[in-house]
């Protein structure tokens, strides 16, 4: 088991309209992201039209939550004391699209163990209205 524990907070997004499907999806455990209705490609960072065909036709939808390392580091600088370094920040693909990548942090393992093509899943960390996307290795 790991000794990963969730930090007393963090430094919270600002929510926009587009953004608040992603940042708050995982009250009910989905990872939202925006979809193109029209080309069905996906849309990361969210925006109100898709990049790839320039339609409006746009809108929040789940995805697996299943997702590859793509880049990694470790932070070890502590830029906030309710989040001991050092930790891992990780560039990871969604298992749908592999050129729709986020930022975030792996989890539940040591930040040294994270490496490129590892298999992750997503959970959330709750702070007050904001549910933030986080992945933990897949048990293999
Ligand atoms: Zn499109």
């Amino acid at each position: 088991m790991s000794d990963y524990k969730s930090p007393e907070t963090r430094i919270l997004p600002e929510i926009t309209d587009e953004s608040r499907a992603f940042w708050t999806g995982g009250e009910r455990g989905e990872l939202l992201i925006y979809k193109c209705l029209d080309c069905q490609g996906l849309i990361h960072p969210p925006a109100p039209a898709c990049y790839h065909c320039q339609s409006i036709n746009v809108a929040p939808r789940p995805v697996s939550g299943r997702a590859t390392v793509a880049a990694k580091t470790i932070n070890v600088h502590s830029f906030n004391p309710a989040m001991p370094s050092p930790f891992s920040v990780a560039i990871v693909e969604l298992e749908e699209d592999s050129s729709t990548r986020l930022t975030t942090n792996v989890i539940g393992c040591p930040p040294e163990s994270v490496q490129i093509g590892m298999k992750v899943q997503v959970e959330f960390e709750h702070y007050e209205d904001v549910w933030v996307p986080v992945f933990r290795p897949v048990a293999s």
